[in-house]
């Protein structure tokens, strides 16, 4: 598993930013990112849980963390940790210990911390898991999404890097004013209803894992690749069908495999990409607080 999953908590937009994405393209790109998710979605431990404690370590332990080294010790820490309240009355040293290899100890000490404050449950609403140690915008999403199905909005820089390519692609997404765009777009495309929600979130983190990576995007292979500016921009619509599954399951396999026809990302800064019209407009100057720069890794393994 490679390439980090950096920036869970990219700023969320302030309420100046707009998005007007035409409804059909909306539809459009949330149908068949959702059905491409549904055919090659990854069978990952946290994705067969909704405990609201199990999501947020596997949230927490995501964080600069590849999905590899994870899954192990994913198991292994709920094990010996079963719920919040076996952390609450644990000792932090312990913790600690639990999560020794790991790194980035602080997020073992907020998730005692935490544990401390909210055990033996943690709040479904985005803005109170916000207010909780070491929970930022991303992961505040993520567990109110994943553990709770509500519908919630959720961008880390994987997320965004997709969400900026398929409707912004003038936009740097590692900005200030690319992250509050991301969110916006991140809102507007969010489908009604939060159990669609779940699966469409998790679908973009997948999305962004196997297909339109850091390093390289395979726009022919992408499943929403005729809704998507940049393939437009690039020439790289219209995929044979069928192929984006075979590129989920080659990047499953081994990611490095598929590298030589893959077009890398920098080929979006084309003139042409600069031309097409941004759908989103952020607010000026970009004033957003800088992120963390925390990480998760859910790319190929
Ligand atoms: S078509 Fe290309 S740039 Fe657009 S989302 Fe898919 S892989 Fe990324």
């Amino acid at each position: 598993m490679t390439g980090p999953r950096a920036g869970r908590s990219a700023a969320r937009p302030p309420a100046t930013a707009r998005c007007t994405i035409p409804k059909a393209a909306r539809l459009e790109f949330g149908r068949r990112l959702r059905a491409w998710y549904r055919r090659n979605a990854r069978d990952l431990p946290w994705r067969r849980t909704r405990d609201p404690y199990e999501v947020l370590v596997s949230e927490l332990m995501l964080q600069q963390t590849q999905v590899v080294r994870v899954v192990p010790r994913y198991g292994e820490f709920l094990r010996r940790f079963p719920t919040l309240a076996s952390i609450a009355a644990s000792d932090p040293a312990q913790v600690m210990e639990a999560w020794e290899g790991l790194g980035y100890y602080a997020r073992a000490r907020s998730l005692h911390r935490l544990a401390r404050l909210t055990a033996p449950a943690l709040p479904a609403d985005p803005a109170a898991l916000r207010a909780l140690p070491g929970i930022g915008e991303y992961t505040a999403g993520a567990v109110a999404s994943f553990a709770y199905e509500r519908r919630a909005a959720l961008v880390d820089t994987n997320v965004a890097r997709v969400l900026i390519r398929v409707f912004a692609p003038r936009l740097d997404p590692r900005t200030p004013r690319g992250r509050r765009t991301a969110w916006a777009i991140a809102e507007a495309t969010l489908p009604r209803s939060g159990t669609v929600a779940y699966a469409q979130n998790q679908a973009l983190i997948e999305l962004g894992a196997l297909i339109c990576t850091a390093r390289v995007a395979h726009c022919t292979e992408c499943p929403v690749n005729s809704v998507c500016k940049s393939a437009a921009a690039a020439g790289d619509r219209r995929p044979r069908a069928g192929k984006s599954d075979r590129a989920a399951a080659t990047a499953r396999r081994d990611p490095s495999a598929s590298a030589d026809r893959v077009v890398p990302a920098t080929r979006y800064r084309s003139a042409a990409a600069a031309r097409s019209s941004a759908p989103c407009r952020a607010a000026s100057p970009p004033t957003a607080p800088a992120t963390r720069p925390s990480a998760r890794s859910r790319t190929a393994p």
